[in-house]
């Protein structure tokens, strides 16, 4: 068995969102080429294959679908103030879609033991019934209802390290107990949602944990909040499969974000989420590109999270540094474990 299965293919690059737009498809070039710089034993190269309109219905509905289908061979088409389509938007949209799905069936059949999906455009903001900052269909989300619905899995983890909050993952799943979604991001920002009181509703209070941090938090305090608060939340739900919305917009060279994390600290934050997995679903992780638009941190923090996936042992868990900025959150998310989760 491959450690890491490798989704990559040029045809991400088709979708353009416009001609100065930072979510372009040199983001997927300087991946790929990245990924073929690496040392290719750990890794397997799969190509994507697309998802159904079934599939992508596990999470969208019909008539946005269609709309989406419908800008195809289209010059543009404006979803909103950030998001615009292209000709081949909706085939690059459901390639990504698939490309995650390429990615988990790798892992689910054995193939592999982790996977990374270089895919785009990303999915973390998309709703169930429109596209929003950059976002066409939810591609982790659409994974994730997957697992559920299609092989029968009771607790399904989504960790979304990107500097933006998920608000199309976390609305997805906010009712629901068997995804339980967490979210690390730069707050007050785009999109404005992710504060630390939205954690469920209904049978899903509880499932959706938000760790809403400020703007200069770097590796220290990112780790501290995986190891103090995010690490122990998975734990006690013990996750049968894991997903890793993985944007390396938090890293400290991205121009949208203004968080300071760096390659090390995506190594550790990669390293505990493989521990979390060999603990809890026999290393079953896949992580797929969400946003980073900066391309040398997107090349350098991307290397940096493959090969930490392909390597093998040494999964242990580092001690934290520096974290002191960011107690206070972690004691207030705390209120909120002991109350919905009896976490001690
Ligand atoms: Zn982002």
């Amino acid at each position: 068995m491959n450690k890491t299965a490798l989704i990559a293919d040029r045809r991400y690059m088709r979708h353009s969102a416009g001609r100065v737009h930072p979510e372009r498809p040199d983001r997927v070039a300087a991946m790929i080429e990245m990924a073929q710089r690496l040392n290719r034993d750990a890794l397997k190269t799969y190509a994507p294959r697309e998802a159904s309109l079934d599939e992508i219905g596990l999470c969208h509905r019909p008539d946005y679908i269609k709309a989406v289908e419908r800008t195809a061979g289209l010059d543009h088409f404006d979803f909103d103030p950030d998001t615009h389509s292209s000709p081949d938007t909706w085939n690059t949209a459901t390639l990504a879609v698939g490309g995650v799905l390429t990615a988990v069936e790798a892992v689910l059949d054995g193939e592999a033991q982790n996977a990374f999906a270089i895919v785009r455009p990303p999915g973390h903001h998309a709703l169930p019934e429109r596209a929003m900052g950059f976002c066409f269909f939810n591609n982790v989300a659409i994974a994730a209802t997957w697992l559920v619905r299609m092989r029968g899995m009771r607790r399904v983890l989504i960790l979304d390290w990107d500097v933006h909050h998920g608000n199309g993952t976390q609305e997805i799943f906010y009712e629901s107990p068997q995804v339980l979604y967490i979210s690390t991001h730069q707050y007050p920002f785009y999109p404005g949602t992710g504060a630390i009181d939205e954690i469920g509703a209904a049978g899903g209070t509880g499932f959706t944990v938000n760790a809403p941090m400020p703007a200069t938090f770097g590796d220290g305090e990112y780790l501290r909040i995986f190891d103090d608060l995010l690490i122990p939340v998975a734990r006690q739900f013990n996750p049968e499969f894991i997903l890793l919305s993985a944007g390396f917009d938090c890293h400290y060279r991205d121009p949208l974000g203004a968080m300071r994390v760096t390659e090390d600290g995506f190594v550790a934050m990669t390293r505990r989420m493989k521990r979390l997995a060999a603990e809890c679903c026999g290393g079953r992780l896949v992580a797929a590109l969400e946003g980073g638009y900066d391309l040398k941190a997107l090349a350098d923090s991307g290397r940096a999270v493959l090969q930490e996936l392909g390597r093998d042992g040494d999964e242990q868990i580092a001690p934290a540094v520096d974290g002191e900025r960011v107690i206070p959150i972690v004691q207030r998310a705390q209120y909120f474990l002991h109350r919905y989760w009896n976490f001690g």
